[in-house]
């Protein structure tokens, strides 16, 4: 196959981490970009296939490192075909490398949703859409007072056979355990040595606990204030003095990352600018936390593996249990990048970097990918006016049908 033609974008708002270039172009060669600059100052190449951004902006590829599925699939399906239905929706969306989320589940639905990853990401082509950079060990160590719409009959305590034999397929990139539970020193220091991003969630934990997870490598907490504990919580577990909770713990360390979902359900649009105020564009990123209702007609979907997962309901904005509160949400990250910025009145680089070069910071795969940088893989999104997705490219070849 002759090598493609360079590929030289012009006619859009580029959007970086830092600022935004207007009357900017784009060239992306071999797969990976080669410069982006204003127009002016990066005149088209000879023999470079034009393309016209139509006014639009010019934004990288997402990063998703919390998402359960979308098109009726959840990766927890375990079959490569869901998993392959999941990563499509999400790349019409805007998310270009993605990690694939477990839930609460038996021993053998959690094996199956690492395999059926693995053998989708080594048959993954760029036309494909988004790459599958890592699975996020997310379930099944959580809380039991905590585990909110996954299955309870799927949590247990960390168990180290078990996360071990997950560690070892390479594939764990993310890993979350509750900062209360026995055994949590060692999970997070195996991860700490696999190079994962360690994050506790569905937790109750104290400032004291978290202190203890903190020492031993954990250093993200998952979808801020949901499901999670409170001063409140806390004075219900152990009376007076009240404690510092995980939020107070993330709040006053600065190497603390969290994430929201900025659906604008989940959280009130004030709750989405505290937090980015609080802990800025670096330490706060951007998760769908999307279940299989994405892009499917409001209706009643089970969360987690599609055999045994509990039963919620889509609207169409948001999943919820009548009479127990949210399940996730149904939208994608095209969506959260907007209400980030429209909604809680964060600065459109903020708000994009949020949705894309901090998560891979904070993964470890920032010279890779991440933003509109030169040397980076060509992984880049053509955006209207309103920030909805129109043109999808992965290594600077078109993912079609988005
Ligand atoms: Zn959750
Ligand atoms: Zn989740």
């Amino acid at each position: 196959m002759p090598f493609p033609p360079p590929l030289y974008f012009s006619n859009a708002t580029a959007i970086l981490p830092d600022r935004l270039i207007e009357d900017a172009a784009l060239l992306a060669e071999g797969g990976r970009i080669k410069a982006v600059d204003a127009r002016a100052a990066l005149p088209c190449p000879a023999g470079a296939e034009r393309i016209d951004a139509g006014g639009g902006y010019l934004g990288p590829g997402y990063l998703d490192i919390h998402v359960h599925g979308g098109a009726g699939a959840d990766f927890m399906d375990g079959t490569a075909e869901a998993v392959r239905a999941a990563v499509g929706c999400h790349t019409r969306h805007g998310t270009t490398t993605i990690f694939p989320t477990t839930t609460t589940g038996s021993r053998e639905q959690i094996r199956a949703m690492l395999e059926a990853c693995r053998e989708v990401r080594d048959g993954w082509a760029p036309a494909q859409g988004a790459r599958i950079a890592g699975v996020h060990f997310y379930g099944p160590y959580f809380a039991a007072p905590k585990v909110g719409c996954h299955n309870p009959a799927g949590r247990r305590d960390p168990d180290s056979a078990e996360y071990r034999a997950a560690f070892e397929t390479g594939l764990v990139k993310v890993a979350t355990c509750a900062a209360e539970l026995p055994g949590v020193e060692d999970f997070c220091r195996e991860a700490r040595k696999r190079g994962c991003l360690v994050t506790c969630g569905h937790s109750d934990a104290s400032w004291t606990e978290m202190k203890r997870a903190f020492d031993a490598g954990m250093r993200h907490v998952d979808h801020f204030w949901c499901a999670m504990s409170s001063v409140p919580s806390l004075r219900e577990r152990f009376g007076t003095p009240m404690q510092g909770s995980m939020e107070q713990f993330v709040l006053r360390h600065e190497e603390m990352s969290t994430e929201v979902i900025a659906d604008g359900i989940h959280l009130a649009p004030e709750l989405l600018e505290y937090a980015h105020f609080m802990k800025g564009p670096q330490r706060l990123l951007l998760v769908t936390d999307a279940n299989r209702a994405v892009d499917m007609p409001p209706g009643r979907y089970r969360f987690g593996p599609a055999s045994d997962g509990e039963w919620f309901e889509s609207d169409g904005k948001v999943g919820f249990q009548p009479g127990h509160g949210l399940a996730s949400g149904v939208v994608g990250m095209d969506a959260m990048v907007a209400r980030m910025h429209r909604l809680a009145g964060v600065s459109l680089p903020d708000a994009a970097r949020m949705g894309s070069l901090t998560p891979a910071e904070r993964t470890g795969i920032a010279g890779e990918v991440g933003s509109l940088e030169a040397g980076k893989r060509a992984d880049v999104l053509m955006l209207d006016r309103e920030l909805a997705v129109r043109r999808v490219f992965v290594e600077g070849v078109e993912v079609p049908g988005v």
